[in-house]
């Protein structure tokens, strides 16, 4: 039987920099080609050494400006605007677009599970960090990094996809049909955010320490599309007007 199964990786250690993450889910799974292995963005980040103090951040007059209108921690905000190319929204909560291209509150730092007084930024680069992990993999695998958001217009969080390596972003039924024979003209499925979504359900968000999920049995295209549509084309950014940090 053709089944899809999806897996937490069990047994994970504590991540720290310099770790091996290829290695440490392999001596933990067994690996299959077409295996998807979706990494949580939390130990990418970790073993990148993405870990910051607050200390080594000296807070800009733009900083101390928002600092002030959303009461945090203006050394935080520094943190936020040096890993963002643009802030779209200022309160009551920074919504930024990091230096790679993905919109998120903070910038996607978080300031919880870093230690006191330490943040984890995200990942510099998502889409390298996916592909490293993918090609220190013998197997012919796809690897996801994800990130749990928050999302606009819709309550609750869910799992996206930041970085992706061996899969396509999307699966494209341009020139495919409908049921009633209509051809689908601009129909984009975002399908490596379905299924970090999914892996994200599954790693829960608290003290599982389960940040890595293994699908098996999934058809996937192998590359093509983007996830970050651009800024030209994005309707809902330009209602937002323009900030520049
Ligand atoms: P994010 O969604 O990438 O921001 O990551 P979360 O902080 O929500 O963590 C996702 C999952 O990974 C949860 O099950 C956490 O308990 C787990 N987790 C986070 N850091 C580690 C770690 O260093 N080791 C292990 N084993 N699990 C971790
Ligand atoms: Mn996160
Ligand atoms: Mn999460």
């Amino acid at each position: 039987m053709d089944i899809i199964s999806g897996q937490v990786v069990k047994g994970m250690p504590l991540v720290k920099e310099g770790d091996d993450l290829a290695s440490m889910i392999m001596e933990r799974f067994a690996l299959q080609d077409n295996d998807l292995v979706c990494i949580a963005s939390t130990i990418v980040s970790k073993s990148e050494g993405r870990v910051r103090g607050l200390a080594r951040y000296r807070p800009g007059p733009v900083a101390l400006r928002l600092a002030g209108r959303l009461r945090s921690d203006p050394r935080f905000v520094q943190a936020v605007l040096e890993e963002s190319r643009e802030i779209l929204i200022e309160t009551p909560f920074l919504l930024t677009v990091t230096k790679f291209g993905h919109v998120g509150v903070n910038a996607g730092i978080d300031n919880s599970n870093a230690g006191p007084g330490r943040i984890l930024l995200l990942p510099e680069d998502p889409m390298a960090s996916a592909e490293r992990i993918r090609i220190a993999m013998p197997e012919d695998c796809a690897v996801i990094v994800t990130d749990t958001c928050g999302r606009p217009f819709r309550c609750g969080v869910a799992g996206v996809a930041i970085g992706w390596a061996g899969i396509g972003a999307v699966r494209d039924w341009r020139g495919e049909f409908d049921l009633e024979g209509r051809a689908l003209a601009i129909t984009q499925e975002a399908i490596v955010d379905e299924i970090a979504a999914m892996a994200n359900f599954l790693m829960g968000e608290g003290d599982d320490g389960t940040p890595v999920v293994i699908f098996r049995g999934l058809d996937y295209p192998k590359e093509g599309g983007r996830l970050f549509r651009p800024r030209e084309m994005d309707v809902i950014r330009a209602r937002l007007g323009d900030h520049r940090p």
